[in-house]
C-alpha cells in the first residue's frame, strides 16, 4: 500500500499505539466518540502494553535460563499482539461518512464468493451477533483456497485459519458498543455498516491476492 500508515511500532521496535486518522468523535452517531476515546486510548493501548512486557519477560526468561512461565508468556503474547494488530486494524477499516459498498474488484470477489453484498453483509453481522463470549467477526482472505471467508475470533487469536489475513474486522467485545447500546448489540453492527472504509479494505484485498505461503503456485 501506497499510502502513509499510522505507526504500530516505535523507533526501538516496541510495538506503538497507533493515531487514529479521524478525531474520536468522526464516526458519530454510529459509535460514540466516549467510545472512541476509551477504545483506543485505554484498551487499545493496555494491549500495546501486554504485547511489550510479554516480549521483556520472554528475554529475561532467555538471560536466566528460566523457562518455566513459557506457557503463561506464550499465551500472553498471542493474546495482546493479536489485540494490538486487530485494533489497529479496525480504526484503519472505519471511515466517517464510508461508501455504502465497495467497488471494483473487492465488490466482484464479494458476490463470487458471497453470491451478493446482502449476503455477505447478513453473514459478517450473523457471525459478529453470535461470538460466544469476547471476540470479533472478520473479513479474510485465505491464501491457500485462494477465496475470500468470513470466520470468528474468539478473544483476539482463536479459531483464525493459520495463514488467513484479516481484511475487515468488526469487534464484539461489549467494550465497542456498550456504553452506547448497552445490551442491543444487534443495533451496534448494524450501525457499523455507515462506517466502513471500503477503500481501506479494498487495497488490503490486492495486497492479500499477493502474497503467497508456498503451498501452492499462486499464479493458479
Ligand atoms: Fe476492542
Amino acid at each position: 500500500m501506497a499510502r502513509l500508515l499510522p505507526r504500530v511500532k516505535d523507533m526501538t521496535n516496541k510495538y506503538a499505539l497507533p493515531d487514529l486518522r479521524y478525531d474520536y468523535s468522526a464516526l458519530e452517531p454510529y459509535v460514540s466518540g466516549h467510545i472512541m476515546e476509551l477504545h483506543h486510548d485505554k484498551h487499545h493501548a493496555g494491549y500495546v502494553k501486554g504485547a511489550n512486557d510479554a516480549l521483556e519477560q520472554l528475554d529475561e526468561a532467555r538471560m536466566k535460563d528460566d523457562f518455566t512461565r513459557l506457557a503463561a508468556l506464550e499465551r500472553a503474547l498471542a493474546f495482546n499482539l493479536s489485540g494490538h494488530i486487530l485494533h489497529s486494524l479496525f480504526w484503519q477499516n472505519l471511515a466517517p461518512k464510508g461508501a455504502a459498498r465497495p467497488e471494483g474488484p473487492l465488490s466482484e470477489a464479494i458476490v463470487e464468493y458471497f453470491r451478493s453484498f446482502d449476503v455477505f453483509k447478513r453473514q459478517l453481522t450473523q457471525a459478529a451477533s453470535t461470538i460466544m463470549g469476547s471476540g470479533w467477526a472478520a473479513l479474510i482472505w485465505e491464501p491457500v483456497g485462494r477465496r475470500l471467508l468470513t470466520t470468528q475470533i474468539y478473544d483476539h487469536q482463536s479459531n483464525l485459519a493459520q495463514a488467513g489475513i484479516p481484511l475487515m474486522v468488526l469487534d464484539a467485545w461489549e467494550h465497542a458498543y456498550y456504553l452506547q447500546y448497552e445490551n442491543r448489540k444487534a443495533e451496534f453492527f448494524e450501525a457499523a455498516w455507515n462506517v466502513w472504509n471500503w477503500r481501506d479494505i479494498s487495497d488490503r484485498f490486492a495486497a492479500a491476492r499477493l502474497v503467497s505461503i508456498a503451498l501452492v503456485d499462486a499464479r493458479r
